[in-house]
């Protein structure tokens, strides 16, 4: 049977960890210290306007999402969509509310209105299509 390869390097990394798990309090406060992660408190997140695929953790610090990873449980690898997803979230440019088409198609002329008028403009124009052509038509 071969014998387990362990770099110098690993084997320290190893036996701190060990040690800090067996409850040196030293080498644990040394190890969070080194933890970029610490003090953070992590959400349950997913890309909901995408594929659902990935179960992922959302860091937060002060109100604010800092970082996304993996979730613990979670062995697959998130897409550079799914990590940049902070981005979008404090985009300036990011759309908060509705907002509804003042001028022609491309003149790119909006005003905000509410959801009401939103949901009640999508449910007239989904009748509006049924009406005319029939369910098919959505
Ligand atoms: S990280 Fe990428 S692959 Fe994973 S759920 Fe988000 S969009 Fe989908």
């Amino acid at each position: 049977m071969a014998t387990p390869q362990i770099s110098r390097r690993d084997f320290l990394a190893l036996a701190g960890l060990t040690s800090a798990s067996a409850g040196c309090p030293a080498m644990a406060q040394a190890l969070k210290a080194k933890d970029p992660d610490a003090g953070l408190k992590t959400f349950q997140a997913t890309c909901s306007m995408e594929c659902l695929h990935c179960n992922l953790k959302a860091f937060v610090k002060d109100g604010k999402v800092v970082k996304i990873g993996n979730a613990n449980a979670f062995d697959g690898k998130p897409c550079a969509r799914g990590l940049s997803r902070i981005k979008w979230l404090y985009a300036e440019n990011r759309v908060l509310h509705p907002m509804k088409r003042v001028g022609e198609r491309g003149e790119g002329k909006f005003v905000a209105i509410t959801w009401d008028e939103a949901l009640d403009t999508i449910a007239g124009k989904i009748k509006e299509a049924i009406a005319k052509d029939g369910s098919q038509s959505l």
